[in-house]
């Protein structure tokens, strides 16, 4: 009967009590256990890999650019949750734009982990806004950056 009654409590505390914060953070943890994008692309135009030695994380993207548009971005790699999660988030905003709206998404992202940047600009960046609060914890940072400067780099070689 206790038990009964703790999860009903439980049951019903859970979602009026939710900060903006906690939003944040179930989406960084849905997104790191269950990656969107997360594969190799035999046929892909470019790629880029990554590593980060001051938390282990390893990123490699995939691109495939036809005609100005990116039509598909994947990614592979291991590492702790922010670092992966980032690059799920950023592999399904990138998807179906365009070269310089991808490039302009990365600059956007990068502006939000130095405190630049406009939350209109943010808000372009989808699910990957939910990244903000890393920029408190600076050795987080490279975590969250390390996938967006693969695809900068994976776009410098598409330009090229
Ligand atoms: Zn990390």
């Amino acid at each position: 009967m206790i038990h009964q009654l703790q999860t009903i409590s439980r049951g019903f505390a859970v979602n009026d009590s939710k900060s903006v914060e906690d939003l944040y953070q179930d989406l960084i943890v849905d997104h790191f256990k269950h990656p969107r994008c997360k594969e190799v692309l035999q046929d892909s135009t470019s790629s880029a890999s990554l590593l980060n030695p001051l938390c282990g994380d390893e990123i490699e993207i995939f691109l495939q650019v036809r005609d100005e548009w990116v039509e598909r971005a994947t990614f592979q790699g291991k590492g702790c949750s922010i670092s992966q999660a980032s690059a799920s988030m950023m592999c399904e905003l990138l998807q179906g734009k365009t070269i310089q709206q991808a490039y302009e998404l990365i600059h956007s992202f990068a502006g939000m982990m130095k405190e630049e940047g406009t939350p209109e600009e943010f808000q372009k960046l989808g699910d990957a806004a939910s990244l903000q609060g890393v920029k408190r914890f600076a050795a987080r940072i490279k975590c969250a950056m390390l996938c967006w400067e693969a695809a900068k780099l994976s776009l410098d070689r598409c330009e090229s």
